[in-house]
């Protein structure tokens, strides 16, 4: 279901459900739904776009790629703190569609086959996992909770202050110059 609110006079979507794809808690402050939900009220339980930096001049509402997701500059480990592989946390079944064996598809459902798996990170049997920063959330205590996405499967979880701190800490350690981007993003995740 679609969340709008009316801002300067025009309805605006600002997502769906509890996914706020179009609006970033600094632009959400004092909105309220047009179910009258506060947007800013921990307890409504939204989750809002990441302000990543390279977004700073994007008015609420027009963020393109409303799923967008931000790859952690290396590959994550199963031990890290922040890769989350509790098996319920991950999905386990993932719908595999098989290409001919040269890549091709030719258009039409003749040869199309599909295998169920289980995501690789809640099976264990991966080494190099992508982790997506693509939320945050407001939680009750005014901390802002970093949300983030399993690549393979697309399952969300949130992390806790300390998962995120070793998070920022790897970022820094494991990335030898930091972009500008990068930078920014640290500021923005520390809680
Ligand atoms: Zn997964």
């Amino acid at each position: 279901m679609g969340e709008y609110a009316i801002v300067d006079e025009h309805e605006v979507k600002l997502g769906v459900c509890e996914d706020l794809y179009y609006t970033r808690l600094s632009q959400a402050t004092g909105l309220v739904t047009l179910d009258g939900e506060a947007v800013d009220n921990p307890t409504s339980g939204y989750r809002f776009r990441f302000p990543f930096p390279d977004e700073d001049h994007i008015q609420l509402g027009a963020f393109p790629d409303f799923e967008r997701g931000v790859l952690l500059p290396f590959a994550s480990k199963p031990t890290d703190a922040w890769v989350n592989v509790e098996p319920e946390q991950h999905r386990r079944s993932l719908y595999l569609r098989v290409p001919l064996y040269n890549g091709k598809e030719y258009g039409d459902s003749t040869y199309f086959r599909t295998v169920e798996v289980a995501c690789p990170v809640a099976q264990g049997e991966i080494e190099n996992i992508p982790v997506e920063i693509i939320q945050q959330r407001l939680m009750g205590d005014g901390h802002l909770a970093v949300i983030v996405r399993c690549g393979f499967c697309g399952s969300i979880y949130r992390l806790t202050p300390a998962e995120t701190r070793a998070m920022c800490e790897a970022i820094t350690a494991r990335v030898p110059v930091l972009t500008e981007f990068w930078a920014k993003m640290l500021q923005r995740l520390l809680p």
